[in-house]
């Protein structure tokens, strides 16, 4: 598994990929995975994550992947993310084969296109907030100047609730205000794709709740959100909810596109999103 820095920023942001056709792409699935399997190790020894899960996830939606620990949710999130990849199957999202990505490609398309939170925040814990979040940028999308980028990580600090603590150490903060920097790092750099595996987990129900309200409002504005969480009350809130069981998908219903944005942007060029503020709901 790449380490937390690389996973959630790209080293070189300079796009070699093909330019891929915005009109065609909006009218695909966001996450198209065809028969993903991760497997570790070989023969007697072999462990297996997920077993030929087949799962296609539309831009703009809140799609929540629930199941019992143990059951492969982690696995997938990691493979949609690019932060691990599959012993076999494809996996599309927006419009890139990600499974045939070099590792240099690979980081540098997650640089620009997804922001990952974690359970346990993963924030540096001698930089302040805006330090954290500025990093994700100055790593992610060599792009911005200085200036612009302290914009933008003043923005997403307050897209989140935190313009008055940016200064503030994590230690200085409380979980959910923590978490509440790590998505501010996640959406700094305007990624189309968002991959939270188990945000609300070690917080309380309150603060689960902000954080969950603030994905949503993400997804309201076409970033197309995967929540991995065992709260099944926080998943029933989501616009889709996806069961894996034993490594497998035990329960997919058809995405329900009447939830997602009419006009939802290509993922390149995204717009910053806006979220509920604080304290709307
Ligand atoms: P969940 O997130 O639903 O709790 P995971 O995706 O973390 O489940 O794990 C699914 C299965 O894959 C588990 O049996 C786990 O032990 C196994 N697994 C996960 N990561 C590894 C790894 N790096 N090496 C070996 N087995 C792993
Ligand atoms: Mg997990």
């Amino acid at each position: 598994m790449t380490s937390v820095l690389d996973a959630t920023t790209a080293t070189d942001l300079s796009d070699d990929s093909p330019t891929p056709d915005t009109v065609s792409l909006i009218q695909r699935p966001l996450i198209e995975a065809h028969d993903l399997t991760r497997r570790w190790g070989k023969g007697s020894n072999a462990q297996l994550g997920i077993d030929r899960v087949s799962v296609t996830i539309d831009r703009g939606e809140l799609a929540a992947i629930v199941g019992p620990s143990g059951s492969g949710k982690s696995t997938l999130g990691a493979l949609i993310a690019g932060i691990d990849r599959p012993t076999s199957g494809s996996l599309v999202v927006d419009g890139t084969r990600i499974d045939k990505l070099s590792d240099d490609r690979l980081a540098r398309w997650r640089g620009r296109t997804v922001g990952i939170v974690f359970q346990n925040f993963h924030l540096l814990p001698t930089l302040t907030a805006a330090e954290n979040v500025q990093l994700a940028l100055r790593l992610g999308d060599r792009g911005a100047g200085r200036r612009e980028r302290r914009e933008r990580t003043t923005d997403a600090l307050c897209v989140v609730g935190l313009g008055d603590k940016t200064k503030r150490l994590p230690g200085q903060l409380s979980g959910g205000e923590q978490q509440r920097v790590a998505i501010a790092r996640a959406i700094v750099t305007r990624p189309g794709l968002i991959v939270a595996d188990e945000p609300t987990g070690s917080l309380d129900q309150a603060s689960g709740h902000v954080v969950f309200d603030l994905l949503a409002g993400l997804a309201k504005t076409g970033t197309t959100v995967v929540l991995i969480t065992h709260d099944r009350h926080l998943a029933s809130e989501s616009d889709r909810v996806i069961e894996m069981l034993d490594g497998a998908i035990d329960h997919q219903p058809p995405p329900d596109s009447s939830a997602v944005p009419s006009t939802v942007p290509s993922i390149a060029g995204a717009a910053m999103p806006t979220a509920q503020p604080i304290g709307a709901r």
